[in-house]
């Protein structure tokens, strides 16, 4: 399948054809201006032509994009991708256009009004002059939509959130591609690892993939929050604003536009531009040295908090313009982060190669944290994108019975020991659905500062770790902060106290199960699932209230029979009681296993 992507901007065009994987052809529109363009054009093998164009504007470019891949060759199109920068909490993946969507794009525009305008456009222009080929639209928001609550929401007033103040997040495209690309690099499932991806650019975001979802990132409601970018401010105090105003009689405008505009290394230094930064400060030049510090610091302080708020990190991943090429930014980025189990190693810092989009390891011998660079590809996760959605099968309409959880622990033999006794044997209760899980006949309590939850199940048969699984309202009983976590993934977890009629163990693992579909390969095939991919599944409520669950993982393994877990906050929330089967919906798409 052949894939036109474009990114299309007020200033300039950026489009790419693929076919597969393989891109065969690369052009970019610059700088318009009264009179023309900047033009490049790339093929498989490399430059074709630089110049001008004379497209001054980016109807005159998009128009002109037949022609030039007619003039190559190239123009046997399948579908056209497009990026949006904006696609709020609606968009949790990519759309394919019709009138619907570009509405519902349209009215995101408030959200990105310097950013989705002119990707619509391009969206429009594209569907006249391709009117037969499927449009989809890929969003950089839609990979953070996995972020929890307390990652997006900020402490305002509610009718400042009622009105849609909350962080999303931005270059999730980027994210989502170096996380895959870091974990197929060390050979491990992305679901397996917690990654922090760092996008340095002339915008700049770090974000935290834990297990392959993101779970926070730093831009925010806009893309101005978090890191030092080229012309961006990042992090800033919201109290500046009335400063600023009343001391400098500045309005809201003038504000944000120096915020986007005048900020960042330009605001620092003079130029917004890495290379020219780092080369003034080599030189002495003591505002530039300044602006490197402060740059690397702020990227440190996000790998800190992003490796607390994910209880650990097996990964960290630097991309763009400066994460890819600058050893020395890198090198700062991590010095003094040997604490966390991250140490880089001078050589294969100073010039990884990239080519063929490689992703080398660059961390010393001994570090427990992998460090990856890698160049990202939006463009061609864009094109994935549009293919993974185009060539999904249909699925078949099938039912997934719906199992509620309540809080249970899975014991380890010697939890068992030491809350029962030396020797003891659970009692093996009721058989559970899936072949050889039972319920014990005993019961443990678990205890936190806040509270105690009495006779709670015991699951057989043991495992190898303890693993206690409350839901969100447990938790706060409990009064300790659980994570959602997928089965078996207990890196980092919380410790809860764990009593038995002989003893008391504090044990970590307390978790809140992430929910899941178990199936095995036969009924995953029928379905059109595989295993490792995040669906959607819509669940009728009894009392007639229906919830559709996102970001639903799949998990095939032979011999489990098809059912969904859920725990009791998410049963009460979708009106289960009794029996319910759930649907797949059909339009989501897979989220890959690296
Ligand atoms: P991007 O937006 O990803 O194209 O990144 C642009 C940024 O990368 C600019 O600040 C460039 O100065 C910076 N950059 C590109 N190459 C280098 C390099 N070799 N050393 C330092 N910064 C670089």
């Amino acid at each position: 399948m052949r894939v036109l992507v474009f990114n299309a901007g007020s200033s300039s065009l950026k489009f790419g054809l693929f076919e597969g994987d393989r891109q065969i052809f690369k052009g970019s529109f610059d700088r318009f201006r009264e009179g023309g363009c900047d033009l490049s054009f790339e093929g498989a093998e490399g430059p074709l032509e630089q110049g001008r164009a004379p497209h001054a504007d980016l109807a005159a470019a998009i128009a002109a994009v037949p022609g030039v891949l007619a003039e190559r060759g190239l123009d046997a199109i399948d579908a056209v991708g497009h990026r949006l920068a904006h696609g709020g909490t609606e968009f949790t993946g990519p759309a394919r256009i019709d009138d619907a969507v570009i509405a519902r794009i349209e009215a995101l525009t408030p959200l990105a009004p310097l950013h989705n305008p002119a990707m619509l456009e391009g969206l429009r222009l594209a569907s006249r002059i391709w009117p037969d080929l499927p449009q989809v639209a890929v969003f950089d928001t839609s990979f953070h939509l996995t972020n929890p609550a307390r990652a997006t929401t900020y402490a305002v007033p509610p009718a400042w959130r009622d009105a849609g103040l909350r962080r999303f997040g931005f270059h999730g495209t980027s994210h989502k591609y170096v996380a895959q690309r870091a974990a197929e690099a060390l050979g491990q499932p992305l679901s397996d690892l917690r990654i922090i991806s760092v996008h340095l650019g002339n915008g700049a975001s770090a974000c935290a993939v834990q297990y392959g979802a993101s779970i926070d990132s730093s831009m925010g409601m806009t893309p101005l929050e978090g890191l030092v970018m080229g012309t961006r401010s990042g992090d800033i105090d919201p109290g500046a604003f009335g400063f600023l105003q009343r001391h400098l009689g500045l309005g809201v405008a003038a504000i944000e536009a120096a915020l986007y505009s005048d900020s960042g290394l330009k605001a620092l230094t003079g130029s917004p531009d890495m290379r020219d930064v780092e080369d003034r400060a080599a030189q002495g030049d003591a505002e530039a040295q300044l602006a490197i510090n402060l740059y690397a610091y702020r990227v440190r302080k996000y790998l800190g908090s992003y490796a607390a708020a994910m209880g650990g990190v097996d990964a960290v991943v630097f991309t763009g313009g400066i994460g890819q090429n600058s050893a020395s930014m890198r090198r700062r980025i991590c010095d003094g982060l040997s604490f966390m189990g991250l140490m880089l190693d001078d050589d294969r810092n100073r010039a990884p190669d990239l080519s063929d989009r490689a992703a080398p390891q660059i961390q010393a011998q001994g570090s427990r944290v992998a460090i990856v660079v890698t160049e990202t590809a939006e463009q061609l996760m864009i094109a994935r994108e549009v293919r993974a959605m185009l060539q999904r099968p249909a699925l078949a309409p099938r039912p997934v019975p719906v199992a509620v959880s309540g809080r249970h622990v899975h014991l380890s033999e010697a939890s068992v020991q030491a809350l029962f006794g030396p020797n003891y044997r659970l009692t093996e209760g009721a058989p559970l659905r899936q072949p050889g899980n039972w319920v014990a006949e005993e019961r443990v309590t678990l205890e936190g500062p806040k509270g105690r939850l009495e006779r709670v199940a015991i699951l057989g048969p043991l495992r190898p770790r303890t693993q206690i699984e409350v839901s969100r309202t447990d938790s706060f009983a409990l009064g300790i902060d659980a994570p959602v976590r997928n089965s078996g993934q207990l890196e980092g977890t919380p410790k809860v106290r764990l009593i038995g009629p002989a003893g008391t163990i504090e044990t970590d693992g307390l978790i809140v199960a992430a929910r899941h579909i178990h199936t095995n390969p036969a009924e995953a095939e029928a379905m059109g699932l595989s295993d490792g991919e995040m669906v959607e599944i819509e669940v009728q409520g009894a009392d007639g209230r229906g919830l559709v669950f996102s970001h639903t993982l799949v998990r095939v393994v032979p011999g489990t029979v098809t059912e969904m877990h859920i725990d009791t906050d998410e049963a009460n929330a979708a009106g289960i009681s009794g029996h319910v089967d759930g649907a797949v919906v059909p339009h989501v798409q897979a989220v890959p296993r690296a």
